[in-house]
């Protein structure tokens, strides 16, 4: 009987999401596996040529994830399959499953007595602003709120400053974190509240040492417009929402993580206007992007290490984006290294294993990134974290969310403790 009203309300749900997602419908999800240099090179043309949405590179090892439109359905298979490529399709209509995520995610929030923070939740950007807010009034001593500016569609981006020095001690380093500068990876905002809380709400013994002698940047939003986008019009949508009619009336944004000064616009981007990886037409266009270039400037001689979360794969990624390395790679490797096996001790059996490395050589190249960014202008240890999507994706189950969260936050503490050790030589 129970079963019985459970399905009912599950059907219910569902009908009611129904529809929500139609931009989707027919879209195409496929595994394919990168075995050889040729099959990445096959693909990133296809990726080009068919407008694909590479929702996870791929190597050796690991699928590649791909969403392809339907119309485009058929030419993709096709020339997967006369060069040998194996591939899988790993959904049929992204339409549905988004439809029953949604309602996956309703159920849950709804069996949940009591109400959530926004850390064990996708948290919209008004939960995200109230708990900054009010973290900031409840603990004065400890946290600095500070407003970077306004998103282009006017959103405030705000981050925390959380120091027991009031960052006047330059004996400490900064660790500079930020979360959903792509905007459909949502579970990387409640990974840095979560970063927030450990330090702020909830710290523990073990812990003290992060408060005392590091200061923490912590920015939960870098791309606010997208992420709202997502929430109430279009689920995979990745970039900011920048309008710029003059130089293209169809589309909008470009990639908040192609847009940063460094070697821009020269690999691992789209020079069509719609596409994810579409850089801009100039480095630093975003409003949003500039406010992450600010704070590393403003801080420059004291942040040791810069995370820039992404959600998903399970890498820690470093510099730089062309296959050269920089000439600290033993100590980024070691600090990354560190990280990924301090989040693997905790992780679920299900998960996938954390790998570390260069990024272009590990997944592919890329230009104008965050993590190249930082690492170009004297930041030693720059990092992109990819969280787990256990298989999913984008649509991580919020039952996991805790469980990111809490190992997530045991690899920051354990990179926080190292880089620290760093900067002491250094200075
Ligand atoms: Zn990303």
């Amino acid at each position: 009987m129970v079963c019985l009203v459970l399905v009912a309300v599950a059907a219910c749900l569902g009908a009611a999401f129904a529809g929500r997602h139609d931009i989707y419908s027919g879209y195409s999800v496929h595994h394919v596996s990168v075995q050889t240099a040729e099959h990445s090179a096959l693909l990133h043309s296809l990726e080009e040529s068919l407008s694909l949405d590479v929702w996870q590179h791929g190597a050796p090892d690991r699928a590649a994830v791909v969403m392809v439109a339907p119309q485009h359905r058929r030419r993709l298979l096709r020339t997967l399959d006369d060069h040998d490529v194996p591939h899988t399709t790993h959904r049929a209509d992204v339409a549905k499953m988004l439809e029953e995520y949604d309602a996956r995610l309703a159920a849950w929030r709804s069996s949940r007595s009591s109400r959530l923070a926004p850390f064990d939740d996708f948290p919209r950007y008004n939960d995200v602003d109230e708990y900054l807010e009010r973290i900031a009034l409840q603990y004065p001593d400890l946290v600095t709120l500070v407003n970077a500016g306004p998103s282009w569609e006017g959103r405030d981006i705000k981050y925390l400053k959380i120091s027991t020095t009031n960052f006047t001690d330059a004996s400490k380093p900064i660790y500079f974190l930020d979360a959903t500068i792509h905007a459909r990876e949502w579970v990387t905002t409640p990974v840095a509240l979560y970063s927030i809380h450990r330090l702020v709400e909830d710290l523990r013994a073990q812990d003290w040492d992060l408060l005392n002698d590091v200061d923490w940047i912590i920015l939960p939003i870098v791309n606010p417009d997208g992420y709202e986008y997502t929430h109430t019009n279009e689920r995979l949508w990745r970039r900011t929402r920048s309008y710029r009619p003059d130089v293209n009336a169809t589309c909008y944004g470009v990639d908040a993580n192609r847009n940063f000064d460094v070697a821009f616009n020269t690999v691992g981007v789209s020079s069509n206007h719609c596409d994810q990886t579409y850089p801009g037409t100039e480095a630093f266009s975003e409003p949003e992007t500039r406010y992450v270039r600010d704070i590393m400037l403003e801080h420059l001689e004291r942040i040791q290490i810069y995370l820039n979360i992404h959600s998903h794969g399970n890498w820690v990624l470093y510099g730089f984006g062309n296959a050269s390395i920089p000439d600290n790679g033993v100590q980024l490797f070691h600090v990354g290294a560190a990280m990924g096996a301090a989040i693997d001790a905790r992780k679920l059996p299900i998960a996938l294993f954390y790998r570390v490395g260069n990024s272009a050589i590990l997944l592919y190249p890329t230009s104008g990134s965050a993590q190249d960014y930082a690492q170009s202008i004297g930041i030693p240890l720059s990092y992109t974290l990819e969280l787990p999507g256990y298989g999913v994706q984008f649509e991580v189950p919020p039952e996991y969310i805790n469980q990111i969260n809490s190992e997530t936050w045991e690899g920051i503490a354990a990179s926080a403790r190292l880089a620290r050790s760093y900067y002491q030589a250094r200075v």
